[in-house]
Formats: C-alpha cells, structure tokens, sequence
C-alpha cells in the first residue's frame, strides 16, 4: 500500500498533529504509529504488519486530505 493506492483519507488535524508527535499512519489499515519521521515511507505497521507506514508528508504531498482542498 502505498500513498498512490491507499484509499484513505485524513484531515489536515490529523496530519497536523502527526507531525508534531512524530506520528504517522498506515495507509492499509489507518493505525497510527509512533516514531516516525515527516517523511518516513514503508515502515512497517504494528498493526497489520504491512510496511505501508506514511509520514505525514507524504500523505499531504499525495493530497489524501479527508476535507479541504485535495
Ligand atoms: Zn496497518
């Protein structure tokens, strides 16, 4: 899963405070994970163990915003 295929969405907040707390999320099931750099890619997920974690970078650089302008 990648920013290109994923079919979630997240609001600027989310990805607001993604950044702030060096978060970012999966973009297969959506879990957020802690640790991650704005533009870490490929991580893998604690989750669901895909290594599809995003930092928050890449996903507004894809424009997956849940709202606002895409
Ligand atoms: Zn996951």
């Amino acid at each position: 899963m990648t920013p290109e295929t994923t079919k979630h969405r997240f609001t600027l907040e989310e990805l607001q405070q993604a950044d702030d707390w060096s978060e970012g999320f999966c973009l297969a099931c959506r879990a957020p994970r802690d640790g991650c750099e704005p533009d870490a890619s490929g991580y893998e997920c604690d989750e669901c163990g895909e290594r599809a974690v995003y930092g928050p970078h890449w996903i507004a650089i894809a424009g997956l915003f849940a709202e606002g302008e895409a």
